[in-house]
């Protein structure tokens, strides 16, 4: 789960590490009881679930004066379609030069990654494809506490040495939040010290009971539904909707579909042993997606029973068209009772995607 900027900055605070005095506002007419711990030069930032405002128009240099109007502005604003809701006022920063502090989990090597560079402020993916040499990288062991100096020295390079400490308590942040990226882009020098002009904290999902979240609000309402079912399922944006049990089955689905020009609106794992009740959720959740116009349900049936598919199948009486493939235990049952309801059955997995593609386009 991603955390907002202003969320992500108050952990950072709690850390130690100097980031920007500010404030969140709901409202234009919230902002003079608090501007004066701002001084005179303000910064307005949307708090967007999203990078690149700046680019997008969402970061607004504004003065205590003209504070009011220019987050009236904001406020009025839909940054890449999504409304202003929320501000984070700050004080603005004088800004000499902008450099880029990151951490994440390398996965080869299975440990902390920390990657630091003199060009920040811009996308570090530009960077590492125009300038790769410029990305300095660290694999850190995560039984370490503190980033030893050899490793900070080789990070910093000729940057101030007052990155060294805020790279330390980042990496804090880092493994005690559970944390699957912690970003600091850009991290600044000003004529005050080093600070955090922005910040993007990533917790993983598999941590957010313990670090005090209730729900996953980045999940959309349909994704929390899976959830509950202990489905997996992910949204993507074609018209295809995909059923499989098994990640390797269902993720071969949806490279099948990709194969034949399709795309795919969605796909769910039901897991193994679905019963009928299940396999009813499943397709429905998958067919409440307005874009989807045909569902492949691809299972082979093992521990799951054919028998109960074709019965969950039915039992879900989307208004879509179901284009199915059953193979293994109760088989001839399952496609009995599908093929008395008149559903599309076909013998293998490339002509039942083979026939979506179609029916989709
Ligand atoms: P992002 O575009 O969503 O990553 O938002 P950032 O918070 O990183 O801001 C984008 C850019 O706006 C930064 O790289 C800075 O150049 C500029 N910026 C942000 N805050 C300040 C500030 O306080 N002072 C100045 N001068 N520039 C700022
Ligand atoms: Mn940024």
């Amino acid at each position: 789960m991603k955390l907002r900027e202003y969320e992500a900055k108050k952990v950072l605070r709690e850390y130690g590490i100097p980031v920007p005095a500010g404030f969140l506002t709901r409202s234009a007419t919230d902002l003079p009881a608090h501007l004066d711990q701002l001084g005179d030069n303000v910064v307005l930032k949307a708090q967007v679930d999203f990078g690149g405002r700046g680019k997008a128009g969402g970061i607004l240099m504004t003065n205590k004066k003209n504070a009011v109007a220019t987050a009236q502005s904001l406020f009025g604003k839909e940054i890449k379609g999504l409304p202003v809701q929320e501000i984070l006022a700050e004080q603005r920063l004088d800004i000499r030069h902008e450099y880029y502090l990151s951490i994440t989990v390398d996965r080869s090597s299975k440990q902390p990654l920390i990657l630091f560079t003199e060009s920040g402020g811009v996308d570090i993916e530009i960077t590492a494809k125009e300038h790769p040499e410029a990305i300095h990288k660290v694999i850190a062991n995560p039984l370490m506490r503190d980033i030893p100096p050899f490793m900070i020295r080789e990070l910093v390079g000729t940057a101030p040495k007052e990155i060294g400490p805020i790279i330390n308590k980042l990496y804090r942040v880092f493994l005690e939040k559970d944390a699957l990226l912690a970003e600091i882009n850009p991290l600044v020098t000003t004529p005050d010290g080093v600070f955090a002009a922005d910040a993007k904290l990533i917790i993983d999902d598999n941590a957010l009971g313990r670090q005090g979240f209730s729900v996953n609000r980045d999940l959309t309402e349909r994704e929390r539904e899976a959830e509950k079912h202990g489905f997996s399922y992910v949204e993507l944006n074609g018209s295809i909707g995909v059923i499989g049990n098994g990640a390797g089955l269902t993720m071969s689905t949806l490279d099948l579909i990709e194969f034949y020009g399709g795309r795919a609106a969605n796909f769910l794992d039901v897991g193994g042993g679905a019963e009928s009740e299940r396999v009813m959720h499943a397709v429905r959740l998958v067919g409440s997606v307005p874009s989807v116009k045909v569902i492949v349900v691809n299972l082979l049936g093992g521990i799951t029973k054919c028998d109960e598919v074709a019965r969950g199948i039915i039992k879900a009486a989307i208004s879509q068209k179901v284009i199915v493939r059953l193979a293994g235990t109760n088989e001839a049952e399952g496609r009995a009772m599908l093929s008395a309801k008149g559903y599309e059955m076909l013998d293998t997995m490339d002509l039942v995607v083979k026939k979506a593609v179609e029916v989709a386009a």
